[in-house]
């Protein structure tokens, strides 16, 4: 075997040769060449073989059906259609869902409620009453001011006392009240 045909045996066992050969772009040339080794070499006849028959099977096949018209925009409505089926249907349970909560949630808090009700109608009275108190207070003392005076005196001293955080202060204060007594004494005498 020459060089030459050792070179062109191994091209011809090539992935790249049997591409062109399926492809039908060899030369003339090259086609005399394949048609002599294919003559002597039993791998390349088996392989041949095995293409030629792939290539009637494929030709055999059926062709697949062509789409019927308007196939395209059936499916993409009936896509459209089962989205818009699950957004409701997904809407449907989480409304359900939302109520049952909701339902529950009001069951449980009921006796609650009922509680609370009693609770503010207790307060609303609470206010009511103090505020009828308040209201008397301040009637006492806009007509009988001069009546109640040194006990609302006496209220704020003591106030002031509980309030006082020292008494050394309150002390003082006393003190300098009576000073500031005994000083405008005079004057109003
Ligand atoms: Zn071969």
């Amino acid at each position: 075997m020459s060089r030459e045909t050792q070179v062109l045996v191994s091209d011809l066992h090539s992935e790249a040769w049997w591409i062109r050969l399926m492809d039908d772009e060899v030369t003339a040339e090259e086609r005399v060449r394949w048609d002599a080794h294919l003559a002597h070499c039993t791998r390349c006849q088996e392989e041949w073989k095995a293409m030629i028959f792939a290539d009637a099977a494929l030709r055999a096949a059926p062709a697949p059906e062509a789409l019927p018209v308007g196939f395209t925009a059936a499916t993409v409505d009936r896509i459209k259609r089962q989205q818009r089926l699950r957004r409701l249907l997904a809407f449907v349970a989480g409304t359900f869902i939302v109520t049952l909560v909701a339902m529950l949630v009001l069951a449980l808090a009921g006796s609650a409620l009922g509680v609370v009700e009693q609770g503010f109608i207790a307060v609303v009275a609470g206010r009511q009453a103090l505020f009828r108190s308040v209201m008397h207070m301040v009637l006492v003392l806009f007509f009988g001011w001069q009546a109640i005076l040194p006990f609302v005196l006496g209220l704020l001293a003591v106030g002031y006392l509980l309030l006082m955080p020292n008494g050394l202060l309150f002390t003082a204060a006393l003190i300098w009240l009576s000073g500031h007594r005994r000083a405008m004494a005079p004057v109003r005498s």
